[in-house]
């Protein structure tokens, strides 16, 4: 049986509701417009900081921490019902300063920031002033085993000097991107899981090289954007660095477990959409003599849709749940099993609306192509599918068989 939510969850979720319908849905349009009205689409259009003091005053800001100094304090159950309908438009989670990736720069600085550091970048973030972006991925090694990280972090008195070659930073595009966490080795000789450090970067620094623009499937998620970002004899003080100098790997750890199912939950949001779009579509165009919606293979996309849809929306919960009551690493076989199911229900889904659209689909005029583009990202992003299928299947065996050797990574 589902857990009920707060009363103060159903409060929230009736604003945001209120908010996607009044606000968000009938300026999707306006927010491209304005991105538009210059030759180049990197700076931020009116409409967005309008958007964000209105959902400031609504009290609709960083849902997304259960820590009560920061934000409502929220559980990831709770916030997983808020999570989704945010995920219904891609412009929505940076209006509630929810968006990915500065939801968890912003957890890594509430749990591993010094007050310096808090002062400095977690308030403005949290204001929703700045932005941030994540450096973690090199274009040059198999980024999703993290070891491989080449990056080097060494230390020269009271400074660090950081020589690193990134890409996929996303968000350093974004002419409010302030400051970087960058993941790099402060010691190539130490064990495997200890070489690697995190450390704040200024953006702004001497030797921060933004070097191109990486668009996603030709879309350029502009004025976040992702790009390669090379680090030239950056230096910043000492005291930037995260917590410890080995700790990146336990810092990485903690910052992905609540950012994957972020990113599951609009997922769905995303999916509940599309689906809406299209049986709307359906139930208004005729072809061959009776409405779209009318035909029975239509109809069958419609229902396996939502057949789809539910199963992911109850695997996400129950991932939440486990996470809140037992800790995310007691939850981690129920985050990859989300990590795989919820991008693929969501690709699905969106495919079918956009075949249901027609030609309509593939346009920008409906948000049905972009959020395809992104949701197909998701199985790439924060692990890609073959790490999660790998994890499910070796805890799964241990489970039935108890632990053993493991050859195969
Ligand atoms: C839109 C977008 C946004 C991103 N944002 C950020 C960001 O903000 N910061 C950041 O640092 N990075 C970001 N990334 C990068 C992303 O996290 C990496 O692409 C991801 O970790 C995979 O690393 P890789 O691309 O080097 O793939 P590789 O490590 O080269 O892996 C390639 C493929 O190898 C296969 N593979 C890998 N491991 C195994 C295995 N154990 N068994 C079998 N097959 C395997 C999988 O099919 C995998 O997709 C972003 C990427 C995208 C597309």
């Amino acid at each position: 049986m589902l857990k009920e939510i707060s009363e103060q969850t159903k409060e929230f979720k009736n604003k945001l509701e209120t908010f996607m319908e009044t606000e968000i849905y009938p300026n999707e349009k306006k927010y491209e417009e304005q991105l538009s009205e210059r030759e180049q689409r990197w700076h931020i259009p009116p409409i967005m900081e309008e958007l964000k003091a209105k959902a400031k005053d609504q009290g609709l800001w960083n849902l997304f921490i259960p820590d009560k100094e920061y934000g409502p304090g929220l559980t990831n159950y709770e916030y997983a019902y808020l999570c989704e309908i945010m995920g219904r438009s891609l412009i929505a989670p940076e209006v509630f300063n929810c968006n990915a990736p500065d939801t968890g720069n912003m957890e890594v600085l509430m749990k591993f920031g010094t007050e310096v550091h808090k002062d400095k970048w977690l308030k403005p973030l949290l204001n929703g002033e700045i932005r941030s972006c994540f450096s973690m991925t090199e274009p040059d090694v198999a980024s999703s085993d993290a070891t491989n990280i080449q990056s080097s972090i060494v230390r020269d008195g009271d400074e660090y000097v950081i020589n690193a070659k990134k890409w996929w930073s996303s968000g350093a595009m974004d002419p409010r991107c302030k400051i970087a966490i960058v993941m790099g080795k402060t010691d190539p000789n130490a064990a495997r899981h200890e070489q690697q450090s995190m450390i704040l970067v200024p953006f702004d620094t001497e030797g921060v090289e933004l070097k191109r623009h990486l668009p996603v499937y030709g879309f350029d998620h502009a004025p976040h954007g992702h790009s390669e970002v090379h680090y030239n004899n950056v230096r910043v003080p000492a005291s930037n660095l995260l917590y410890e100098e080995g700790k990146g790997f336990e810092i990485a750890q903690s910052r992905l477990g609540p950012g994957r199912i972020h990113h599951c939950m609009r997922a769905i949001g995303a999916a509940e959409r599309a689906l809406d779009l299209l049986c709307e579509r359906a139930d208004k165009r005729e072809a061959f003599g009776s409405k779209l919606a009318d035909k029975g293979v239509i109809r069958e996309v419609i229902a396996n849709a939502r057949v789809k849809i539910e199963q992911a929306r109850l695997l996400t919960l129950h991932a939440a749940h486990k996470i809140d009551t037992e800790g995310a690493k007691a939850a981690r076989k129920e985050i990859a099993m989300i990590k795989i199911a919820a991008p693929r229900t969501s690709i699905e889904v969106i495919d079918e609306a956009v075949q249901v659209f027609g030609a309509a689909g593939v346009t920008e005029d409906f948000p049905l192509a972009e959020h395809w583009a992104n949701a197909r990202t998701l199985r790439i992003v924060d692990g890609p599918d073959q790490v999660h299928l790998r994890d499910i299947g070796r805890l799964e065996l241990r489970e039935k068989f108890g632990k053993r050797e493991e050859k195969q990574h």
